[in-house]
């Protein structure tokens, strides 16, 4: 098997890939508007009621509906996946790895049709969905070489004993909810999905209701792919309708979320109490919120530190887990880089991604349109309005990127998840305080520190307190295999992403001694 590699970013400056891309972009364009089943145990079904999928640039524009689930049909998918699990768990590891490939080669081969979704759905910049898309193919090829290597695990590490002979198997856990995000509509949902397949259990997918028709492209690749019936189950549906059904159900042995923190915690509890005839105790998985800072210090190269708080702050709209909304700037160099990334922010275009100039789309729906306005008139009572602060013209929900200065580090604005282009400024006296400020939130997911300070740099490593903690680049952008990905506190329940220990939260171990 050839070593893991990352899949390349599509360079969209060679204009065979822009060409290719357009392509992509015209197909999906032309069949707007469909109607999509559920798929229960490989069985294609239509229910009463619809979810529909809004297009976030152009917000009268339908991107598809889907049959939207009720606890009736979350049933039947529990049943179903309940079903499957009793031959998927017995299918050898390489065996199911080798379905992840195929997947992955698959949608490797249709990546712009799904990056061309992933722009029309989400609201993605082609860099943007791209990334979403190459981020996917990796969970598959990476977490497929992972559970081979799981298999063989438990053999190498035992230590031997004359006259015995001990196994310690990865085996599966049984059915799993997957419940995703619409911020990564692909790359979060496919990552959760692949891990706990690929592991032996069996799934209900509840996609994000913001994003389900992405979700469908990717159910139709695992049934190209040959996964049998039932091993993932395809169920739209409203998180708050069948949310706590499914969270609640005695056959669930395990829940992988990624979300926000108040879902986050409610699945937490919820799953922590067992239903009648439940005879284990339920694992969650989830991932969830962050308030990430950058710190720039007074000797750090401040073109790069401005440039890479811009970046970090605005890339799709700043609605990721991972942006940059804080930036917590020494006293000796704040004006220059304040005044550096306003200069950026104020030369970023806002518009529909179909329009490859505008950098920046719009936000995902009404409802975070509308928390984030209410979250730039708080910002204009706490600091000073430095760029933005407005909506953008268009048939969209469009955000100005928005920069406030002079925000105590306790502001709410500081301290709540706005999940849009908002990013606020405060003023460091000191590295030390730096730090203390960039460690006073109640989440610890991602951050960057800008330093050519190397006792700083190592400073920064032990103290500031965030699962991914990165030196003079981006705080968003973690690569599969390479930056396993996830955070402290209220961002999540520890796990790493895309690195070498996930799939041991998927699995559990079982011992086998028998005498020679
Ligand atoms: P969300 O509102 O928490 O929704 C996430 C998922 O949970 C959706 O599928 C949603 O379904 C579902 N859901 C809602 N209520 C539920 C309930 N009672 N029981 C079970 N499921 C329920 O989050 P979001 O707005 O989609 O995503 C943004 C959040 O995700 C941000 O906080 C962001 O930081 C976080 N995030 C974290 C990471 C990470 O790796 N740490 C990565 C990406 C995003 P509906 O869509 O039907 O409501
Ligand atoms: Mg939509």
């Amino acid at each position: 098997m050839i070593t893991y590699r990352p899949e390349p970013f599509t360079d969209f400056r060679e204009t065979m890939h822009a060409r290719q891309f357009e392509e992509a972009l015209q197909r999906a364009s032309g069949e707007l508007g469909k109607d999509y089943p559920l798929v229960i145990g490989g069985k294609r079904i239509m229910t009463g009621k619809q979810i529909i999928s809004l297009n976030p640039s152009q917000s009268q524009e339908i991107i598809g509906k889907t049959a939207k689930a009720d606890r009736e049909a979350a049933e039947q998918a529990m049943q179903a996946a309940f079903q499957a699990f009793g031959a998927w768990s017995r299918v050898p590891a390489e065996q199911r790895a080798g379905y992840l490939f195929k997947a992955a080669a698959i949608l490797r081969r249709r990546k712009h049709d799904l990056s061309a979704w992933l722009l029309l759905e989400a609201g993605k910049s082609r860099a943007e969905a791209d990334a979403d898309t190459a981020e996917a193919i990796d969970f598959m090829e990476y977490y497929g070489r992972q559970i081979i290597e799981l298999a063989q695990r438990g053999q190498r590490t035992l230590v031997a004993l004359t006259g015995e002979d001990n196994q310690l198997d990865y085996i599966p856990l049984g059915v799993g909810v997957v419940i995703p995000p619409w911020n990564f509509p692909l790359a979060i949902l496919v990552g959760m999905t692949a891990a706990s397949i690929v592991s032996g259990n069996t799934v209900v997918l509840k996609p994000a209701s913001a994003t389900p028709v992405v979700a469908y492209k990717f159910m139709e690749i695992l049934e190209e792919a040959g996964i049998p019936a039932g091993v993932v189950n395809y169920l739209p549906g409203s998180g708050s309708e069948i949310g706590d059904y499914l969270v609640e159900h005695p056959l669930t042995r395990f829940v992988a979320f990624t979300g926000s923190r108040e879902v986050g915690l409610r699945i937490n509890e919820l799953a922590a109490k067992p239903a009648a005839g439940q005879i284990w105790m339920k694992r969650v998985i989830a991932e969830m919120g962050g308030k990430d800072s950058i710190i720039v210090d007074r000797d750090a190269d401040l073109e790069s530190a401005a440039l890479n708080i811009v970046q970090s702050a605005f890339g799709y709209s700043g609605q990721k887990c991972s942006a940059c909304s804080r930036a917590i700037v020494h006293q000796d160099v704040y004006d220059e880089v304040l005044n550096r990334c306003a200069k950026i922010t104020n030369n970023l275009k806002v518009g529909d991604v179909r329009d490859a100039s505008n950098y920046t789309g719009p936000v995902i729906d009404k409802q975070a349109y509308r928390k984030i306005m209410d979250y730039i008139e708080i910002g204009k009572s706490e600091g000073t309005l430095a760029v933005g602060g407005s909506a953008a013209e268009g048939n969209g929900f469009y955000i100005r990127p928005t920069i406030f200065a002079g925000v105590s580090p306790k502001a709410r604005i500081m301290q709540e998840e706005i999940f849009g282009p908002v990013v606020a400024f405060t003023k460091a006296r000191s590295f030390d305080h730096a730090i203390e400020a960039a460690n006073n939130t109640e989440y610890g997911l991602t951050g960057s520190v800008f330093t050519r300070n190397r006792a700083h740099i190592e400073q920064a490593r032990r103290e500031f307190h965030v699962g991914n903690l990165y030196f003079n680049r981006k705080c968003t952008g973690a690569i599969v295999g390479v930056h396993p990905f996830g955070g402290f506190n209220m961002s999540g329940t520890d796990s790493k992403a895309g690195g070498p220990d996930y799939l041991m939260l998927f699995t559990q171990a079982k011992l086998t001694s028998e005498v020679l």
